[in-house]
C-alpha cells in the first residue's frame, strides 16, 4: 500500500533562514513526498514569504501546498489569495481558521475554517483539493470533545477532501478520533500530524500552547536528559519512529511531518521505518 508523505516548513525571517531551508528541502526531496506544504500566519503575517516559498517549490518540481488562515481576513483578500494561487498551479491547499497574537483584534469576515472551506468551494468548485486541521486530543478552545467533534463533521462537509491532525505522542487518541469521525459518518483521510523531536524546552512549549500532550513518561524521560542533546535525539527518535509504526499498522493511511525546517530527522524515522523513497513527485 502506498503511504501518503508530506513536509511541513515554515517561512524564515531571515535570507539565511531561506537559504537554509533551500538545502534542507533538498535533502528531504530524496523521500519523493507527496508534497511539501508552508505554513500562514495568522492575518496574512507570511503572505510574501509563504507565497515565496510555495514558488520556489513549485519551481523545483514538487506538489507545493500552501496553508491559509483565514482569522482576520475578508472575502476580498481571500478571493485574491485563491486567485494568485490558482495563477500559481496550486491544486492542494491547508483550510484552517488560524490564531492571532494576543492582543490583536479578530477584525474580519470569516471566524471559522468551516466559513473558509465553504468560501473555497462556492468560488472555485473543485478546483482545490482541500486538506483541513483535525485534533485527536480536542482543540484547546473546545467546550467539549462532542463540540470540537461536531464542529469538525461541519468542516468536512462545507467541502474537505482531507485532514492532518495536531501533532500527539499517544497513539490511542488518533485510533479513537478516527472511530468517532466514522461513526459520523465522515469518511476522508485523516492523516496523523507528526512532530520529531528536537528540544524538550520547544517542545513544552509548543504543546502547552496548542493543547499537544506529552505523556508523562516521555516527558519525565526527556526532563531527565537536560541539555544532552545527544540522548533527546536518540530517544525522540525512538519514541516517534515506535508512533509511526503503530499508526501505519492501525489504518493511519500516511504521514504528515512538521519539520520545524530540518531534514536530518524525518530522513532517519524514513529509514527506520524502512520508507526512504516512494512514489510521488520527480526525485530532483
Ligand atoms: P476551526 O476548525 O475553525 O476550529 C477552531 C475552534 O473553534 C475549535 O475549538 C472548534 O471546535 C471551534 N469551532 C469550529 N467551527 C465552529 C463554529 N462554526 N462555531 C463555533 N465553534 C466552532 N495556524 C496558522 O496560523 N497557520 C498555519 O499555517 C497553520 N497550520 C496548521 C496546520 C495543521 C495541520 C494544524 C493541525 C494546525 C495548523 N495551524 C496553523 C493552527 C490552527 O490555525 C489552530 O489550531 C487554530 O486554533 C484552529 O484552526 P482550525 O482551522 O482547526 O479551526
Amino acid at each position: 500500500m502506498n503511504t501518503e508523505l508530506s513536509i511541513e516548513f515554515f517561512p524564515p525571517q531571515t535570507a539565511e533562514g531561506l537559504l537554509k531551508l533551500k538545502g534542507e528541502r533538498a535533502r528531504l526531496a530524496a523521500l519523493k513526498p507527496d508534497f511539501f506544504s508552508v505554513t500562514y500566519g495568522a492575518g496574512g503575517s507570511t503572505r510574501a514569504r509563504t507565497f515565496a516559498i510555495v514558488k520556489e517549490i513549485a519551481a523545483e518540481g514538487f506538489d507545493a501546498v500552501p496553508h491559509l488562515s483565514c482569522v482576520g481576513s475578508t472575502y476580498t483578500g481571500i478571493r485574491e489569495t485563491l486567485e494568485e494561487f490558482s495563477a500559481l498551479g496550486i491544486r492542494r491547499i491547508v483550510a484552517l481558521r488560524g490564531d492571532l497574537p494576543s492582543g490583536m483584534a479578530e477584525a474580519g469576515e470569516l471566524r471559522y475554517a468551516n466559513e473558509l472551506v465553504e468560501f473555497i468551494r462556492a468560488e472555485t468548485g473543485d478546483a482545490f483539493r482541500i486538506i483541513v486541521a483535525a485534533y485527536p486530543e480536542w482543540h484547546p478552545q473546545a467546550k467539549s470533545p462532542e463540540a470540537d467533534l461536531r464542529n469538525f463533521v461541519r468542516k468536512v462537509r462545507a467541502g474537505a477532501d482531507e485532514a492532518i491532525t495536531q501533532y500527539f505522542y499517544n497513539a490511542d487518541a488518533y485510533f479513537h478520533f478516527v472511530e468517532k469521525i466514522r461513526d459520523a459518518g465522515v469518511e476522508i483521510p485523516i492523516i496523523p500530524g507528526i512532530m520529531p523531536i528536537v528540544s524538550f524546552h520547544k517542545l513544552a512549549r509548543f504543546s502547552d500552547a496548542c493543547g499537544a500532550d506529552i505523556p508523562r513518561w516521555m516527558r519525565r524521560q526527556l526532563e531527565s536528559y537536560a541539555d544532552d542533546v545527544e540522548s533527546i535525539r536518540a530517544f525522540g527518535l525512538d519514541a516517534v519512529t515506535r508512533l509511526c509504526e503503530r499508526l501505519l499498522k492501525g489504518g493511519a493511511p500516511g504521514l504528515h511531518f512538521y519539520s520545524m525546517n530540518q531534514a536530518s530527522l524525518i530522513l532517519e524515522i524514513q529509514r527506520r521505518l524502512g520508507l526512504e523513497a516512494q512514489s510521488g513527485a520527480p526525485a530532483q
